[in-house]
């Protein structure tokens, strides 16, 4: 039996808790401050608004973002963070004005950016974006939902159930889906008491399961919204436009590593056994299996790939624009034969081993 007690293992108990206790704060100030300005709970507005979820994701972002090693990672949660401050936060504070609507009905009245809006232009630009690149423009680097499971949600990553039974959960989005299709037909009638009710009871339903799926996380893993319920479109955007993920399976060992990491649980390698150009509505291109991959597997497709490859004709290797940023250079195998077979290419083709170039300079 070890012992208990000692300082080292009473920190080791402790700092996964203190993680967790901490989230459970997070997503608690982010929660009773929207539903203090939408159900009104006359809580003080200084501390508990509409932007309390903002300030849990910039003061739990920057330390996230300083302990995260991985480089790509750190620079996406910066962005992220940065993004989400400023469109969601400052702009709307410092510099509010209306973004236009279309339809008949203008139900809510949409600050810019208003991209999480259905109806507003903003929103259907930023679909058209998510068409040509996939959702990852959207939920990879500027999304509020994804910014607070990044950083306040961060300790219950390793909740992630994964698997293929787990994955065929997000069917459940068909129908939220649907529901959030009809909100745009709803638009374009003329107001009446039933739109009005429907109006409300849209962003009621809608809000309360957001947040509501945030204490989820013990259970699922951050992301039990993100996977199984959320109902914007972006994720559609992956299915219908130029995004997939693309698998080299001559690259692949199917080690499984890649699925380790992620998040929405994506069974990759069974998937890219059925096609190795991956086409989910899940997918938000975070990177992090691309950059657990050892084998450099794992790339992005999108609408610059489909020009150069299927317009320009050009071989899908340049993919080396999209470094694999925290593996390691692949080190080639020396041995004897193969540094004297280097410098007798060496010698046609202009290069050549350290030991023949050291020769050459005395
Ligand atoms: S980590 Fe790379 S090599 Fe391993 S299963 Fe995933 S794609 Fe294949
Ligand atoms: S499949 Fe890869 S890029 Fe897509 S969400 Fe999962 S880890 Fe991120």
């Amino acid at each position: 039996m070890g012992d208990y007690n000692t300082p080292a293992a009473i920190r080791a108990w402790w700092r996964p808790w203190m993680g967790y206790v901490l989230a459970m704060i997070g997503f608690s100030w982010a929660t009773v401050g929207f539903f203090n300005v939408y159900f009104s709970w006359g809580l003080p507005r200084a501390v508990f608004n509409q932007h309390s979820e903002i300030f849990v994701i910039a003061i739990y972002g920057v330390p996230t973002i300083l302990l995260i090693k991985d480089p790509y990672q750190k620079r996406r949660l910066a962005v992220l963070v940065t993004l989400v401050f400023t469109f969601w936060y400052l702009v709307p504070t410092l510099w509010p004005f209306e973004v236009d609507a279309f339809g008949s009905n203008r139900p809510w009245a949409a600050t810019f950016p208003g991209f999480d809006v259905p109806g507003t232009w903003t929103n259907l630009g930023l679909f058209v974006a998510a068409l040509l690149f996939g959702r990852r423009i959207k939920c990879g680097w500027m999304n509020t939902c994804v910014a607070i499971k990044e950083t306040a949600g961060a300790p219950f990553r390793k909740h992630t159930k994964r698997g293929t039974d787990w994955f065929k959960l997000r069917r459940i989005k068909l129908l939220t889906g649907a529901i959030y299709l009809s909100y745009f037909a709803v638009l374009f009638m003329p107001d009446s008491a039933f739109t009005r009710a429907y109006f409300y009871w849209f962003w009621t339903i809608m809000i309360t399961v957001y947040f509501g799926s945030l204490f989820l996380a013990p259970i699922f893993g951050a992301r039990t919204w993100c996977r199984w319920l959320c109902p914007i479109l972006f994720g559609w955007a992956n299915v219908l436009g130029f995004y997939r993920l693309r698998v080299d399976k001559d690259r692949c060992t199917s080690c499984g590593k890649c699925e380790q990491v992620c998040d929405f649980g994506l069974p990759i390698r069974a998937l890219a056994e059925k096609n190795p150009m991956i086409r989910t509505t899940e997918c938000m291109g975070c990177g992090r299996c691309r950059t657990a991959c050892g084998k450099d597997a794992i790339s992005y497709y999108d609408v610059r790939d489909f020009v150069r490859e299927k317009i320009l004709g050009q071989d899908p290797a340049y993919k080396s624009r999209q470094p694999n940023l925290a593996a390691p250079m692949p080190v080639p195998h020396l041995d004897h034969s193969t540094i004297e077979e280097m410098e007798v290419v060496g010698g046609e083709r202009g290069y050549s081993s350290g030991k023949s170039s050291l020769a050459a300079h005395q």
